[in-house]
């Protein structure tokens, strides 16, 4: 269903337009936009990463190894979801991987700004799109799964954001969220990605908890190679910063890191949980009552 932002009332969600008040979302580059002064520029992202962010996301060890975490995780807890929601989806690689995992499902991607639905759109040809805010979800009790991997720590009203996907997510629905952990481990690569914040776990389940979710599971990943990242971003900073030093890693480096990915994540899938990592991955639900 959809909460018309113009006059509060639900709606099914494969209406054109509002029919209390015949709102219907802007269109920007055939996208329909539910937060349009937002779409093409502003806070949070530097749009311009984008195009930079396609090119190395496959050629990195990191990104395929989030991945293929996220999949497990939706396959293990949601095996038969039928919608899934992904919030700040960026270039669509994550959704990529999902629409591959699960081609029966409805897939939809959300972005704040156009630019990556675009790159997006073309990755994922089969699933839908749609400009919004994540602080403004027009949704209500429609999705079986809502993920945001690596978004909420651009947004300062995280506990906003949660609260919407709570509201957007059908009773017993599940979220799925990934995000760069540890504030000690705060450096001058959380200031060129506009981060304004890295979690602790504490932190991140209580604003879960708060919002309402259950968490059905949380751990660390990126644990094995923390001390790795530790010393790289220790070495990467001052006038010397380059905002691509972990993109830009030599063939072996990124085999070494990917297998060391892979490690860990037989551990989790035995049952561990790992205390410490550069990253968290949460696991919640939507209670049913
Ligand atoms: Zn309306």
């Amino acid at each position: 269903m959809i909460r018309c932002p113009s006059c509060a009332k639900v709606y099914c969600s494969q209406a054109q337009a509002c029919p209390g008040c015949e709102f219907s979302p802007k269109k920007i580059d055939g996208f329909s936009c539910w937060a349009p002064e937002v779409a093409l520029g502003g806070n949070g992202f530097k749009a311009e990463y984008f195009e930079h962010l396609a090119t190395v996301e496959k050629g990195n060890f990191w990104f395929r190894s989030r991945n293929s975490l996220i999949v497990w995780a939706l396959k293990r807890y949601f095996p038969s979801f039928r919608s899934f929601l992904e919030v700040g989806c960026g270039t669509g690689f994550v959704l990529q991987g999902i629409a591959k995992a699960f081609p029966e499902a409805e897939i939809i991607g959300s972005e704040i700004f156009v630019q990556g639905l675009k790159f997006a759109s073309g990755r994922v040809p089969t699933g839908q799109f749609l400009q919004m805010d994540g602080r403004r979800i027009p949704y209500q009790n429609e999705f079986d799964v809502i993920g945001a991997f690596d978004v909420l720590e651009h947004i300062l009203e995280d506990d906003v954001v949660l609260a919407g996907m709570y509201r957007a997510l059908n009773p017993g629905g599940g979220l799925v969220v990934t995000v760069p952990q540890h504030p000690w481990l705060w450096s001058a690569t959380d200031q060129y990605a506009c981060h304004v914040r890295r979690y602790s776990a504490a932190d991140l389940h209580f604003k879960l908890k708060d919002a309402g979710f259950e968490i059905v599971l949380s751990t660390s990943f990126v644990t094995l190679s923390l001390p790795a990242m530790l010393i790289a971003r220790r070495r990467n900073a001052g006038k010397d910063f380059d905002p691509c030093g972990e993109f830009h890693l030599s063939g072996w480096i990124d085999r070494t890191l990917e297998l060391s990915l892979r490690l860990e994540q037989r551990l989790i899938r035995m049952g561990v949980c790992l205390p410490i990592g550069g990253s968290r991955l949460v696991v919640g639900r939507r209670r049913v009552i």
